[in-house]
């Protein structure tokens, strides 16, 4: 019987403590599946300093269905999933984090929907568990300004843990841009999206790679590879203040031909200084945020380089 070809992809950066603990939920998740689907597992090791290589290699000695990437150093988890998918050459692939966070139990029913069809079946978050009201605060905000800024569809509250088809897989390994915000690459891509509501988890073991100044960045790289608005605000900033001048430069005209032109007016002219200072150094600012990336994007580096690639030890496994 003819059987599809699925790659779990998971991405780890120093989660030496909670890969023993998630593996065995996905090797019991694919041998309950193993009837309709030929499930792989691919981890990439995003440059991890913890002894993360050496407890892959344990799981995938273990494991003859895992095989193991690893960068040459940490170049974030939008690269490392990026590398993962580039070795997914057959199948289908489903994206999960390392940490436990998007339970493994749950694959079963992405496969049910790509089954059915879909293209993008990704989990929409409708709880977070063990994560502070702040984080939950700047993500349900993050993805509503993302939605109203961007012209890419990109779905509220879906992180990375999902499903992609062949060719959603290939239509996504065309974009090969160096800034990549995985979810509005996603959403770029298109064709057949569904979303499964799911609970996400608390963390398996360690903490959150992501701080808030990371997350801040992650926002700004969103914002800026998925969304010009920054720049036409600059434009409307700019029109406004002018506007606003002419209107303050009638009035100073007027004034000094009713009652004269004493000198005086110190105060009001050290605030439009400042002000006006203030407007063309925000607008720069947009400018060279845009500026910085087109220089990052002309450079045409590698997105990620390899230092090592182990496949998994089963190559065919059609009637095993
Ligand atoms: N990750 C990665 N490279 C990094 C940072 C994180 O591969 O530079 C992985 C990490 O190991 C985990 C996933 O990305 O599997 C999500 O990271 P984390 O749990 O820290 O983020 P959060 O769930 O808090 O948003
Ligand atoms: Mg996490």
């Amino acid at each position: 019987m003819h059987r599809d070809l699925l790659t779990v992809v998971i991405a780890a950066f120093n989660e030496a403590q909670a890969l023993p603990a998630l593996h065995p939920r996905i090797a019991a998740v694919l041998d309950e599946l193993a009837v309709e689907v030929d499930g792989r597992v691919l981890y990439v090791d995003d440059g991890s300093s913890d002894g993360t290589w050496d407890v892959l290699l344990g799981i995938a000695n273990g494991d003859a269905r895992v095989s193991l990437l690893r960068l040459s150093r940490n170049f974030g988890k939008e690269a490392a999933l990026t590398a993962g998918l580039d070795r997914v050459e057959e199948g289908a692939a489903m994206i999960l984090d390392a940490d436990g966070q998007d339970p493994p139990e749950l694959i079963p029913r992405f496969v049910e929907k790509w089954r059915e069809g879909h293209d993008d079946v990704h989990g929409t978050r409708s709880g977070r568990e063990g994560e502070s009201w702040l984080k939950k605060a700047t993500a349900h905000a993050f993805y509503r300004v993302m939605q109203r800024l961007s012209k890419t569809p990109i779905p509220t509250d879906t992180g990375d843990f999902r499903l992609l088809s062949p060719r959603a897989l290939a239509a996504l390994r065309q974009l090969r841009e160096r800034h990549r915000f995985m979810k509005g690459l996603f959403g770029w891509v298109g064709f057949r999206q569904v979303s499964i509501p799911y609970q996400r988890e608390a963390r398996l073991a360690g903490n959150s790679k992501f701080s808030f100044w990371r997350l801040w960045n992650f926002a700004l790289e969103g914002i800026t590879s998925f969304s010009t608005a920054p720049l036409r605000l600059a434009t409307y900033l700019g029109v406004l203040t002018a506007l606003l001048a002419f209107v303050y430069a009638v009035w100073i005209v007027f004034k000094a031909l009713l009652w004269g032109d004493a000198v005086a007016g110190y105060p009001s002219m050290m605030a439009v200084i400042l002000f006006l200072g203030g407007v063309q150094l925000v607008a720069l600012g947009m400018i060279g945020e845009y500026l910085g990336r087109l220089y990052e994007e002309s450079k045409q580096r590698p997105l990620y380089l390899v230092d090592s690639w182990r496949p998994a030890l089963r190559v065919c496994s059609d009637g095993v």
